[in-house]
């Protein structure tokens, strides 16, 4: 006899989505948390200013309205969001950027020479979106369900991750466009991973958009967890695990953790093989994170990119990937590359009226205690002059302090494990059930396949391996 049905260490979007799951599917499920709020990497708090309000892991949620799991929990009908016109904005040198668009026409006309290439590479996959999604968002080791889009994706992918990727362009605004997506993984460039998944970004920027939600993405955390309760869930924050003895007894444990401490807490479950497999699933690099409270909204120099939602910062191609090849050998960068998402643009309730927020990362090796407020700053003034006077307040996390803050992001890689071709083609080991690490014992994280993101798609297929493995249950549970 166990006290209970199943227990999930961890409510990040992964595990709540997961404990969602299971309490619909009328199982007795508590989540334990060791943080004092839930959330994980998808959390909110004021972390500069009263009444300004930043979000702590991700602000941009391309997979909000395309997840498969997001559009079963009906989460649109649950948590507002606001999507930008111009899904993202790449500044480059001299006032001039190169701009994504929702509207593909609109980009591609925008993209000048370059812009029939554009519609060639991403337009198929932007119409087939639903089908890119579905292949993207399972796990990698299985027929595809749509082998033609795959395949297509495929070729794209390898088009933009080798070292021909500048082939077919013939000017700089698009391919830095497309760098700067690329570059989200935080990988050597070119390479292919990094060219997956920043084109299943792309073509979401050009499909459902990149949204936000309104007030923060505390609020996704917040609807599952609600949910969770809703349905009879216990969820018990302030409650670290560190050794199963530390929880109830229960038929399934899911893990939303890193691998490391899956393999600290219950590695005497697995079988040798998988736990030798397991030692060998590496972090990657990691980000330092600042966020600002502003006095208004940032200058940028090109004025189409002051209604962007997210910019990418770094300059041409080969600018960005010097960058990114410095931080894949281990040295900070001169001139880092920059993520930033200027919320208040779109969402004022975030700030005191006339006031803004602004959400930035830079790319730093793992481990790195560099504080990264000063790099961020320069980069975002080449683009932006007068920015650094608009500052009232900022506050800064270097990689190393991420980690302290949620040991799944390790050494301050936000995708609780590198993003290389072999963690992505298995993650976190090969199989076709890659949430099933033994009886009884599930790994639901981004650590597992599909990978990072505020998708649930993790904690969803790991609860669906849970149903149909340890109680007979093949059918899903309703969600909506
Ligand atoms: C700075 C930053 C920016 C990001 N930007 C984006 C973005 O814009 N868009 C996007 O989609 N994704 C983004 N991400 C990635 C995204 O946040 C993660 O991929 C996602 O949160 C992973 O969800 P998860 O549930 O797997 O893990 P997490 O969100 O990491 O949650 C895991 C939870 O488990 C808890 N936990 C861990 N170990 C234990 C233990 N032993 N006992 C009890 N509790 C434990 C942790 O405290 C945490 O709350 C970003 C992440 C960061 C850090």
């Amino acid at each position: 006899m166990t006290d209970l049905d199943v227990v999930v260490i961890g409510a990040g979007p992964n595990g709540l989505a997961a404990a969602v799951t299971l309490a619909r599917a009328g199982l007795s499920v508590a989540v334990y948390e060791r943080a004092d709020t839930v959330g994980g990497g998808a959390g909110s708090a004021e972390t500069t200013l009263p009444g300004f309000r930043s979000d702590l892991g991700s602000a941009v949620h391309p997979m909000a309205f395309a997840s498969p799991f997001f559009r079963r929990f009906r989460l649109a009908e649950k948590v507002p969001f606001v999507t930008p016109e111009l899904s993202y904005a790449h500044p480059l040198d001299g006032g001039r950027a190169a701009l994504a668009w929702r509207d593909l026409d609109r980009t591609v006309e925008g993209l000048g020479a370059d812009g029939p290439a554009w519609r060639r590479l991403l337009g198929p996959l932007v119409e087939r979106a639903n089908d890119v999604v579905r292949f993207t968002t399972g796990p990698v080791l299985r027929i595809p369900p749509q082998p033609l889009v795959a395949a297509r994706f495929g070729l794209a992918a390898l088009d933009q991750g080798t070292p021909l990727w500048n082939r077919r362009w013939r000017t700089e605004a698009a391919p830095a466009l497309l760098t700067g997506v690329f570059a989200h993984t935080i990988r050597r460039l070119p390479s292919p991973g990094p060219a997956a998944a920043g084109l299943a970004l792309a073509v979401a920027g050009h499909a459902g958009g990149w949204p936000i939600p309104v007030g923060g993405t505390q609020a996704i955390a917040d609807a599952l967890a609600a949910d969770v309760r809703a349905h009879g869930g216990r969820i018990e924050t302030g409650h670290p695990v560190r050794s199963l003895c530390d929880v109830p007894t229960a038929r399934a444990v899911l893990f939303d953790t890193s691998v490391p401490a899956l393999l600290s807490i219950a590695g005497r479950r697995l079988a040798p093989l998988l736990r030798t497999l397991l030692v060998g699933f590496r972090f990657g690099n990691g980000v330092g994170k600042v966020d600002f409270a502003l006095d208004g909204p940032v200058p940028w120099a090109n004025e189409d990119a002051r209604a962007a939602g997210t910019l990418h910062l770094g300059g041409t191609r080969a600018q960005i990937a010097a960058s990114e090849n410095e931080v894949a050998a281990g040295r900070f960068p001169e001139h880092p590359y920059v993520l930033v998402s200027q919320p208040t643009v779109l969402d004022p309730t975030r700030a005191p009226a006339g006031k803004h927020v602004l959400w930035t990362y830079l790319h730093a090796p793992r481990g790195s205690t560099v504080d990264p407020t000063e790099a961020v700053t320069a980069q975002i003034e080449r683009f932006a002059p007068g920015f650094r006077d608009l500052v009232l307040a900022s506050s800064a996390r270097s990689a190393a302090e991420i980690e302290r803050w949620n040991p799944n992001f390790g050494g301050g890689d936000i995708a609780t494990g590198a993003v290389s071709l072999p963690q992505l083609l298995a993650r976190p080991v090969p199989s076709a059930d890659p949430w099933h690490l033994a009886d009884g014992v599930y790994l639901c994280s981004a650590a597992a396949a599909p990978g990072p993101g505020v998708h649930g798609m993790g904690g969803y297929l790991a609860a669906r391996s849970v149903l149909r493995r340890e109680f007979g249950v093949t059918a899903p549970p309703d969600l909506a």
